[in-house]
């Protein structure tokens, strides 16, 4: 299966994902975003936010 990750290394807290997809992903207390939830948005909308991260932070590993 196929989680949802936010590298917080690279994360610079600019909450274009959060605005995409705020049932998703969420600021936390350090400023950077991190997944709150899995699979609560439609793929489209997940992959708009991926493409979207300024420094491509957000991608799918395999577990
Ligand atoms: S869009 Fe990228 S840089 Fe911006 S908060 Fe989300 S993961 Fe971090």
């Amino acid at each position: 299966m196929r989680k949802l990750v936010v590298d917080k290394n690279k994360c610079i807290g600019s909450q274009t994902c959060v605005a995409i997809a705020p049932e998703v992903f969420e600021i936390e207390s350090d400023g950077k975003s991190h997944v709150k939830y899995q699979n609560c948005a439609d793929e489209a909308t997940i992959e708009e936010a991926i493409k979207a991260c300024p420094v491509e932070a957000i991608s799918w590993v395999e577990e």
